[in-house]
Order: structure tokens, then C-alpha cells, then sequence
């Protein structure tokens, strides 16, 4: 089968044998991928990785024979939770600390003709979402962990930092939830998307409000966004930190203190809420994909991920 993989900095194709499932996985037809941040990371060599990338995926299950996903389409749970400590007996697989992930920690991904996943790390996808928009729900869960995170009140005022891919999807998510999101970004046509789902937007950096949020959520994806965050949020205010910064990040903490301000990191979230939101339909997806690619494009579908103003790019094989 054709495999992309990833190494020094480099995509390139292989051909590699269809994966053999191990009692309890399920043997995974890629319909459609999607490439995250966390994928050009991997390229640009945060994690030292090498090897196949791709955790936002759906598929249809063709093996075992026996198993009770066969011939549906899934989507699937990407950390691999040894299913033995007390955080996975606590159904906290994502915070094991002897898992894998999903084209991240030592589970070959999601970009390549098969991939084999834990059949209980599946979910099916529902009646009437199509593909193009179940492709989304490993970040959608990602937004949807904030609400698992922080209360947040019908109708309370949150702010939204960075209209990337996953700042869009945090607005979008929180603003559903019936929060009234203000989305602060740097591109017009990127704003316009979460304007369609009743966000409010502000357009530049200049004349950020001080003190005026008691939730802010940082997903600039720049150590800056946090200064940013800390300047406007409340006292006794919620910061709820999405970026993955790389490297240190220099913090006023003397505001943290005196404002007796809450830091919350956050990353991957349930499935079972993102399926649900997006079962809703309130969720404006079709303008957040810029282009698709084949598999045998993963290189040129790479590239194309990392120009200014694409959001996301799907692979189909
Ligand atoms: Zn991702
Ligand atoms: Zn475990």
C-alpha cells in the first residue's frame, strides 16, 4: 500500500505491506486525512520523529471478519492508553503515561492506504455528516475539551486568540455552547468563517482590551499570544492555553499572581461531544478546507499546508 512517511525534514512516499491487526484493532481503509499543525511540527522536527504522520482521519473497517465495526465508517480516538493504569481505568487513555498516539508516539498514522487502531478507540460517524466534515473531529474534540476544563455560562463574554485552524474551531465549539465568543485574528476571510456562526471578530493586534475577559483562550500558536491573554483577562479570570509554543515562553507572572489568575493547559479532547456538535450542523467547516490532495501528493499537499492563509488541507488516497 502507498505510506507517507517523514524524516529529516522531508516527505516522501513509500510502498509498504498492509498492516496486520493485532487482537483488538481494527484494519482501517483511509477515506480522508487531515493535516494538522502538529503534523508540520513533526516535519519541521520538534519531537525528532520519523516515520508515518496522520491522526485526523476517517475510514471504513475491514477487519477481523468478526468485529462489529465492519464496513462502517469511523473515526477514532488517536492516544493508544495501555488500558492497565489508573489513568486509563479512570477513561483518561489520552494522559497514559505509557501510550502511543496515533502518527505522533510510535503508531504508524493515518496517512497511508490502512491504518489499524484499538476497536475501542473508535467512534462511528453519524447519519448525515459527511466525510469532509467527520475529518475534523479529532480537533473539534480538542476545542470541546475547554468544556470539560472550565465552566463556562450560557451567554459569558469568552475571547478567542488566533483564527488558525484550531482558534476557528474553539470559537466555533464555544460560541455553540452559548457563549457570546469574540474572535481576535489576523486574516479577514479566516474571521468571516467563525462570523457565520454568530462569533463577533476583531481584525489586528491594536487595542487589545485590558481586564475584560474572565476566559480567555490562547491558540495564536506564538509565545506572544499569552502575554496577550494575560493582559486581557479578568481578575480571578480563566486563561485556557491551546498553543503548543515551543521553547520557553517568558510570562508576567506578577499579573498571574496579583490577578490570582488561572492558567488551564489543554489539549486533546473526547470524541463523543465533537460527533455531537457536528451532528448539530451549527459548525462551519466547508469554508475551513483550502485544498485536497491524493496520497501521491502528500509532498505538494505538505507544502501547500504551510502557506500563509491555508487552513486545512485533506489527503485522499
Ligand atoms: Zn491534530
Ligand atoms: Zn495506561
Amino acid at each position: 500500500m502507498l505510506s507517507v512517511h517523514i524524516a529529516d525534514s522531508h516527505v516522501s512516499l513509500r510502498r509498504a505491506p498492509r498492516p496486520l491487526p493485532k487482537p483488538g484493532y481494527a484494519l482501517i481503509r483511509l477515506l480522508v486525512g487531515g493535516i494538522c499543525n502538529t503534523d508540520i511540527e513533526l516535519l519541521r522536527g520538534y519531537y525528532g520523529f520519523a516515520g508515518r504522520p496522520g491522526h485526523e482521519f476517517v475510514g471504513v473497517v475491514e477487519a477481523p471478519a468478526d468485529s462489529k465495526w465492519l464496513g462502517k465508517t469511523v473515526v477514532g480516538e488517536i492516544n493508544l492508553g495501555c488500558g492497565k493504569c489508573e489513568r486509563c481505568a479512570a477513561g483518561l487513555e489520552r494522559h497514559c503515561a505509557r501510550r502511543t498516539v496515533l502518527g505522533i508516539v510510535k503508531h504508524p498514522g493515518a496517512f497511508a492506504e490502512y491504518l489499524t487502531l484499538p476497536e475501542r478507540n473508535l467512534y462511528a460517524v453519524p447519519r448525515g455528516v459527511p466525510i469532509e466534515h467527520a475529518v475534523f473531529t479529532e480537533p473539534i474534540a480538542a476545542a470541546c475539551e475547554i468544556l470539560d476544563q472550565v465552566k463556562i455560562a450560557q451567554g459569558a463574554e469568552v475571547a478567542v486568540l488566533g483564527d488558525g485552524k484550531l482558534g476557528l474551531l474553539c470559537a466555533q465549539v464555544l460560541q455553540a455552547h452559548g457563549a457570546s465568543v469574540q474572535l481576535y485574528g489576523r486574516h479577514a476571510e479566516k474571521l468571516r468563517i467563525a462570523a457565520g456562526t454568530g462569533c463577533a471578530t476583531s481584525l489586528g493586534e491594536r487595542g487589545l482590551p485590558a481586564r475584560a475577559y474572565d476566559t480567555v483562550v490562547e491558540a495564536t500558536g506564538s509565545a506572544a499570544g499569552f502575554a496577550s491573554a494575560i493582559r486581557m483577562t479578568r481578575p480571578r479570570g480563566t486563561i485556557v492555553a491551546k498553543s503548543t509554543v515551543h521553547g520557553n515562553v517568558e510570562v508576567d507572572m506578577a499579573r498571574v499572581i496579583v490577578d490570582e489568575i488561572t492558567v488551564v493547559g489543554s489539549r486533546c479532547g473526547r470524541f463523543a461531544p465533537a460527533l455531537q456538535l457536528l451532528r448539530s450542523g451549527k459548525l462551519r467547516l466547508d469554508g475551513m478546507i483550502s485544498a485536497e490532495y491524493p496520497l501521491s501528493e502528500a509532498e505538494a499537499a505538505f507544502a501547500k499546508a504551510q502557506e500563509r492563509g491555508v487552513i486545512k488541507v485533506l489527503l485522499r488516497p
